[in-house]
């Protein structure tokens, strides 16, 4: 069983590191193919100076993607086979602290590890290709702010989860699984009451939006809508990027939404509410309770497979681990399943693609779809979001349709 799934995992690995690497590469040919000129759909908005500053920031992203993946598989080797988990527990477990001590310190090391990998290409994509390309407002000084942030509250909120998930673990019998997927569900749901107030306040500054006008228009759209919210909000995303954006947080009546200051100086006030429009399309056709339905039932899935795992000695053995424990079994579970599962990332891609075509749909009643149109023509403009990515590509990673499918299904809709 052991030497089986060692095969079996190895195979996995091979497979979604080879699939990548034939995506990316497919992307790299696709768009210098059309580098050479606007698609005809976008040529009266467009210059080709865009197009093709829009073509070499993918083609930049992309390369760095490709990298990233090696480097990955590289790092889940060495961890596993390479006998780097093997002999971080060893060192813990000459420490003699409880189960649960000895298991967050392997957790805490091996994200300390994957982070110290990570590090140098999230400054490479910040530093190099967001800043070579027009988009990084960030410091070096706020970017190390933002990641000390960032591990101190992870820290706070995740050692404390993952102490109580270790215990249930240990303590709660052969239905342990379900006990830790009720945590997980009801720590979720939690965490998304919290966040607009607790946690991005953290990070950014949000003000009521004040421009009068606007105001009016989108107070006009969510009453048209019947949609209740407390309030709209402007948050200074413009300090770390100039990507616009525009998001909803929140529960029920609790709903918050955000608009980025960037997307607001984008977009004129026709268009800024047709995005709105698109976004409550979202709610209306309640594609955010289908996903996090979908996410907890997946989970539930994941966690009823880990508690088979469990005990599994040849689980560990194969993964080049001699010594079974309940934080090893979590980290190698999390290591592993991602070989597995990314062959089926089109699913979730097409699921994603098939509610944007809804919310827009939604849009398209409720604003003008022609001014839709417009907003997002300037948001793949001034986001250099390529026009023509390789269909394959895009069919396997992108949660939104393409730029001229996305257009064409709008035109249709008027
Ligand atoms: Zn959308």
């Amino acid at each position: 069983m052991t030497e089986a799934f060692r095969i079996l995992f190895l195979a996995a690995l091979a497979t979604t590191l080879g699939l990548k690497l034939w995506l990316g590469w497919r992307h790299l040919r696709h768009i210098a193919r059309h580098r050479h000129s606007v698609p005809a759909d976008f040529a009266g908005s467009i210059t080709l100076q865009q197009h093709q500053h829009a073509a070499d920031y993918s083609m930049a992203k992309t390369r760095l993607s490709l990298l990233s993946a090696v480097i990955d598989t590289g790092l889940i080797l060495t961890l596993t086979m390479g006998g780097t988990l093997q002999w971080l527990s060893a060192s813990i477990a000459q420490w003699h602290l409880g189960s649960v001590a000895s298991g967050l310190l392997l957790v805490v090391a091996v994200t300390l590890i994957s982070s110290a990998v990570s590090l140098p290409l999230s400054l490479y994509s910040t530093f190099r290709i967001e800043a070579r390309y027009g988009f990084n407002k960030m410091s070096l000084r706020m970017f190390v702010l933002d990641m000390v942030k960032g591990s101190l509250i992870g820290a706070v909120i995740g050692l404390p989860l993952l102490a109580l998930v270790l215990w249930l673990m240990a303590q709660a019998g052969p239905l342990w699984w379900l006990w830790v997927w009720l945590v997980w569900s009801a720590f979720q749901l939690l965490m998304v009451a919290l966040y607009p107030t607790l946690i991005a306040p953290l990070f950014n500054r949000f003000s009521p939006l004040e421009d009068l006008e606007l105001k009016q228009r989108i107070e006009a759209l969510l009453a048209r809508t019947g949609f209740t919210s407390q309030g709209v909000f402007v948050m200074d995303g413009s300090r770390r990027s100039s990507h616009g954006n525009a998001y909803f947080t929140g529960f029920g009546s609790a709903k918050r939404i955000v608009f980025f200051d960037t997307l607001l100086k984008q977009l004129a006030p026709e268009e800024i509410e047709a995005v709105l429009a698109h976004e409550l399309g979202h709610f209306k056709r309640k594609h955010i309770v289908k996903r996090i339905s979908f996410a907890f039932a997946l989970s539930l899935g994941f966690l009823f497979i880990l508690g088979q795992l469990l005990d599994a000695n040849w689980f560990y053995a194969a993964l080049g681990v001699s010594t079974p424990s309940t934080a090893m079994a979590l980290v190698l579970f999390f290591m592993a399943v991602p070989a597995f599962t990314f062959p089926l990332t089109p699913l979730s891609s097409l699921m994603s693609r098939r509610h944007e075509y809804e919310a827009d749909g939604f849009a398209a009643s409720q604003a003008d779809a022609q001014h839709l149109i417009d907003a997002l023509v300037k948001l793949y403009r001034d986001n250099a979001s390529t026009l023509t990515p390789d269909p394959l590509h895009s069919a396997f990673y992108d949660s939104h349709p393409p730029a001229s499918l996305r257009i064409a299904h709008l035109k249709g809709a008027r």
